[in-house]
């Protein structure tokens, strides 16, 4: 079993976000606004629609204008760094961040991104330091406070922790006896690289970070179900003994977690669950046994398939079966797709979810079926 891909503070973070930015958003009144400032008013909103659909290349379009029109203001320089922080793109990030602290130096909201930022770049201590700015400024927020926390306990946890640099991979790991295990995981992660890539015609631009654990420190830091073998929450985490040699279970959970880390990289938005489990696990090499065919099977025929609307949240809550069956849906669902519609357009599936579509939408520009019609031919593929 695997982990979950998606990082629940990060969710609570960003529902946060919005709260907080709409708060700061001006009350518009018809009477007194230049005309620049009705446009960047517009713009501001239209922005913050677009970012909470999602498409933050528009909102990253939308805030920039609106810039344009008033450069001083708060929430036009805090929307563009936000819509730069999910589309990866840091230095601007940055940039529009540190303006926003500068034109509202009261506003913990700019220093909590910018310790995402930070905290995503491994630069701890930089993140760390603008939470506590954060938290400071804002000391009713307990979602930030145990943020912030967990955040000390992992730096604590990692900070002697040895740390090599490849072109794709920045993997860390405490003592030397775990030099030869992280040789070991990088070259399974440079073949994961190379087959995922031309899998998915896609390779990050940006390195991946990779965390080999003890077990132990592995619980510590994550706090997963017990089920979860390893887990991506944009950076991958395993626990690993000193192991000495390649195992196929190593291979398989190495191609499992650089696969959600591809799919985090082409979609910034957070994919339906089992589109992104069962890719990963299509990439791992899981097959569906004959005993899990037929069980299948009868489901199908018994009209008792799940639909796949129910397994778009995180899994993370589930108990081990509940997961078991939620991870073979997804794989079986997956499968169907890749087998009936090619890759390239599962792919695509995920690029119109990283330009804002919701799942519907998605799979009906990406197979050109609707949600109902592909699940139909799923479940007939089944019987
Ligand atoms: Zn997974």
């Amino acid at each position: 079993m695997k982990g979950d891909s998606i990082l629940n503070c990060v969710k609570l973070q960003y529902a946060l976000l919005f709260g907080i930015i709409c708060v700061c958003l001006p009350i518009l009144t018809a009477n007194g606004q230049t005309v620049d400032q009705s446009a960047y008013n517009r713009l501001v909103h239209s922005g913050m629609d677009k970012l909470k659909a999602g498409d933050y290349q528009a909102a990253r379009d939308h805030f920039e204008q609106a810039t344009r029109y008033n450069d001083t203001a708060f929430d036009g320089h805090m929307g563009l760094g936000i819509a730069c922080y999910h589309l990866r793109d840091d230095a601007n990030a940055e940039r529009e961040l540190i303006r926003a602290t500068q034109i509202n130096p009261t506003a913990s909201l700019p220093y909590q991104i910018l310790g995402e930022l930070y905290y995503r770049k491994d630069d701890f201590t930089t993140a760390i330091t603008n939470w506590e700015k954060a938290v400071k400024l804002n000391p009713a927020d307990t979602g930030l406070r145990a943020r912030l926390e967990r955040i000390r306990k992992e730096h604590q946890t990692e900070k002697d922790f040895n740390r090599e640099v490849t072109t794709h991979f920045l993997i860390r790991y405490e003592g030397r006896e775990k030099i030869e295990a992280g040789k070991i995981v990088l070259r399974i992660l440079e073949d994961a690289y190379s087959e995922v890539g031309r899998g998915l015609s896609y390779y990050p631009s940006q390195d991946i970070s990779v965390i080999l654990y003890s077990d132990a420190q592995f619980q510590d830091v994550t706090d997963a179900p017990g089920w979860t073998g390893a887990l991506y929450d944009g950076k991958i985490r395993i626990p690993i003994g000193g192991i000495e040699q390649e195992t196929p279970g190593l291979r398989r959970v190495l191609y499992h977690e650089y696969t959600h880390a591809v799919v985090h990289a082409i979609t910034p938005r957070i994919p339906p669950t089992w589109l992104n489990e069962g890719l990963a696990q299509y990439f791992e090499g899981k097959e569906i046994n004959a005993r899990q065919k037929e069980f299948l099977r009868q489901l199908a025929q018994a009209g008792k398939l799940p639909p796949l609307s129910n397994l778009e949240g995180s899994f993370m809550g589930m108990d081990s079966n509940q997961a078991m069956f939620a991870y073979l849906l997804s794989l079986s669902a997956v499968r169907y797709m890749i087998d009936s519609y090619g890759l390239y357009r599962t792919k695509s599936v995920l690029e119109e979810i990283a330009r804002g579509a919701d799942t519907g939408r998605a799979i009906s520009s990406g197979t050109m079926r609707s949600y109902e019609e592909f699940q139909r031919g799923w479940k007939q593929s089944l019987e």
